[in-house]
């Protein structure tokens, strides 16, 4: 008959090494509860600055230049439109011969 979990015996297969300062410890997961502590906190921190890392990144949408390449320029009142706009805002008609 097998044992799905293994049954705690004390020895040295039992004896775990914590992943923190490296030191064997006994308890269920293998890890020092005081450095568990340690390593959550410092996982926060970790998490923290990443954040903060990602936030500076991102750039502000109006730092993005203008599409001039899609503009054309009325020569009426010289204010740029889009091209396929026909007909300017001083109602100059761009496709009028
Ligand atoms: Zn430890
Ligand atoms: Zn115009």
């Amino acid at each position: 008959m097998r044992h799905k979990k293994p049954t705690p015996i004390l020895g040295e297969h039992n004896t775990k090494t914590c992943p923190v300062c490296g030191k064997p410890s006994y308890s269920a997961d293998g890890i020092h509860p005081q450095c568990a502590v340690q390593q959550a906190d410092a996982l926060r921190k970790q998490q923290l600055k990443a954040k903060e890392k990602t936030e500076a990144n991102k750039k502000p949408l109006a730092q993005r230049l203008p599409q001039t390449r899609n503009q054309k320029k009325c020569p009426k009142c010289g204010v740029g439109s889009h091209v396929r706009k026909k007909i300017c805002d001083c109602g100059y008609d761009f496709f009028k011969p």
